[in-house]
């Protein structure tokens, strides 16, 4: 027998017990005599005493040449510690080792396996069986598992069923790049992974099957940004006869229940904001509610008085800093140098420092007296004490830059609160999105979202403003500024649906040879539908309080898409090539 017990299970309960444990050697402490080996496993971590005194001189020089990482078999008594740790669950016994047996040496490890490692992130990543030792990560990992488990339970009670759909399938576009697999015996032909299992669900609607879900792999190539995975994990969901509302309803409760699950946090009913009120009070479609610094639009009150970039501007919009009218100017150069750089590229920042005794000082004040600058602070509600910024130029732009400092100054200022937790649905989205490169339309959500009933014949007039106007039922769930659900009511009539892709720029050929099945299913009886999709990863993540995915996967890919263990993806055989009848390139011979 490899164990009796777990190495995080003995209390004083146990002392005089003969036991056995197994497994991993944090560290040693040799005191001469005596010698401590931290001995560890999933379940946490016991103390071995090995005393020269009371054991053999044999055993005793064995431990001496355990280092760290060594997985070990020990049997031996528990008895009572003589200085207890408090911080360890079996902190009060130690175990008096009488055999030893290493079942396995291991090398030097390259990073600390503790609590806290040493190790930068290619590293943990190359050795990640390592780094899958150390607590967070087991800690996340089991956190997956039952937040995967606790999803399952609640949308079974909810009569969902969970249906697998295939990893080979023929391109869905969600606004991606597919990554394709070559088909061996269709020479020149060639599956896609899906971005979502999107028409497939839409087809389980057509077939009957009601609710459906999955907790699936999507699979995405897109230029990785630090928290993006080319392959993520979502929970998938499908209704038929629904509306928004119940979509809603059905998904706020699947949240209260995880979050009451998990984390034994009862969340009370989720606000709703419109996409553009979202934007005009945020900047952004993903805003952050655990704290205010909400925009206020100036154009009325700042521009025509001279100063040139604001009368120039589309938008003159600015944001409230409580209580921070006393920074220095070496930090408002550090916030305006902030504002300047190309990842947030606003041209200038405009500051007002509403001082104690009710006066102003602006760095604009060659243009503006204080009767315009109280004005401002009127407008923004500001009180003695604040600091205001202003930025201005075009509105799209102008708003990202914004909402980009509103969140830095929220972090700054630390309003950003760990275990404070702040859902909103976002309803309304825009049905298009002009892609300014490109010079055309996307779908904002997917090519399968219903426009509004209302917007439904304005679809096809053409004009750019009209457009840009049009409104879908789609909505996203927002939690702390992340966007950890998004979903729409879809479009299930061919007609419907053909004008949709001809308004994405599809011709009706393209429209048939790309989704010829689904406008086919829609002529045989398609119920209304509508579903959503949660990002797994996300949803560990934020409910952790943690930014990045990174950690709450098992095996992840580097910012290059590598996966640095396996060290992956890499060259494939000639032969193999052939086989797949891909041309070998000079360079791979
Ligand atoms: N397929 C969509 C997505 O992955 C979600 C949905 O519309 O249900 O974003």
């Amino acid at each position: 027998m490899y164990r009796t017990h777990q190495c995080g299970e003995l209390r004083a309960e146990h002392i005089g017990q003969t036991v056995t444990l197994s497994g991993w050697v944090q560290r040693s402490r040799d005191q001469g005599f005596m010698m401590f080996v931290d001995l560890r496993d999933r379940y946490g971590i016991t103390q071995l005493l090995f005393s020269e005194e009371k054991t053999s001189a044999e055993l005793f020089s064995q431990a001496r040449t355990l280092s760290r990482e060594f997985v070990i078999r020990v049997s031996g008594t528990v008895i009572e510690r003589v200085s207890k740790n408090k911080d360890l669950p079996t902190g009060d016994i130690e175990v008096e080792v009488k055999t030893l047996e290493i079942l396995s040496a291991a090398e030097l490890p390259p990073f600390t396996i503790e609590e806290e490692t040493d190790g930068g992130d290619d590293l943990r990543m190359k050795y990640r069986y390592l780094d899958l030792r150390r607590g967070p990560l087991q800690r996340n990992l089991i956190f997956r598992s039952k937040l995967a488990l606790a999803t399952r339970s609640y949308l079974d009670s909810q009569s969902f069923i969970e249906v697998e759909t295939p990893f080979l399938i023929k391109s869905t576009p969600e606004g991606a790049r597919d990554f394709v697999v070559p088909s061996r015996m269709n020479p020149g032909q060639f599956y896609a992974l899906p971005q979502s299992p999107q028409t497939f669900k839409q087809i389980l609607m057509v077939g009957g099957l009601d609710r459906y879900f999955q907790i699936v792999k999507c699979f995405r190539d897109e230029d990785l940004r630090a928290d993006r995975q080319p392959e993520f994990t979502q929970i998938d969901c499908e209704m038929a006869f629904v509306t928004q509302e119940e979509i809603i309803q059905t998904f706020e409760g699947l949240t209260k229940h995880l979050f009451k699950a998990m984390l034994g946090l009862e969340l009370s009913e989720f606000p709703r904001m419109y996409y553009d009120e979202a934007m005009r009070r945020f900047g952004s479609d993903k805003p952050d509610m655990r704290f205010g610094m909400e925009f206020t639009e100036l154009n009325a009150v700042a521009q025509g008085k001279g100063f040139k970039v604001f009368d120039s501007a589309e938008l003159v919009v600015g944001i409230c800093v409580p209580g921070q009218a006393g920074y220095s100017r070496k930090q408002l150069d550090g916030v305006t140098d902030w504002v300047k750089r190309p990842q947030v590229g606003a041209k200038g920042l405009v500051y007002v420092k509403c001082n104690e005794d009710g006066s102003f000082k602006s760095s604009v004040d060659k243009f503006f007296g204080q009767e315009d600058l109280k004005a401002w602070a009127d407008a923004m509600g500001a009180k003695a004490g604040d600091l205001l910024f202003v930025l201005s130029g075009e509105t799209d732009k102008t708003r990202k830059q914004l909402n980009e400092l509103r969140l830095e100054m929220g972090r700054r200022l630390g309003l950003m609160k760990a275990g404070d937790f702040k859902p909103l649905w976002v309803v309304d989205f825009p049905l298009l999105e002009w892609d300014e490169e490109a010079e055309r339309f996307h779908a904002m959500h997917h090519p399968f979202t219903a426009p509004k009933k209302e917007d439904v014949e304005r679809m096809l007039t053409g004009d750019h403003e009209t457009m840009k106007a049009l409104r879908a039922d789609a909505y996203d769930l927002v939690i702390n500024g992340s966007e950890i659900g998004g979903g729409s009511i879809r479009i299930f009539d061919r007609a419907l649906q053909e004008r949709n892709f001809k308004l994405l720029g599809f011709t009706p050929e393209e429209a048939e040879a790309q989704f010829g099945f689904l406008l086919g299913a829609f002529e045989f009886g398609a119920p209304p539908h509508g579903g959503i999709a949660f990002g797994f990863d996300r949803l560990c993540a934020v409910m952790n309080g943690q930014s990045s995915i990174r950690d709450f996967i098992a095996f992840p890919k580097n910012n290059q898409g590598r996966d640095m263990m396996i060290d992956a993806p890499s060259p494939i055989a000639g032969e193999q090539l052939g086989e797949l009848n891909l041309e070998v390139t000079a360079e791979e011979v």
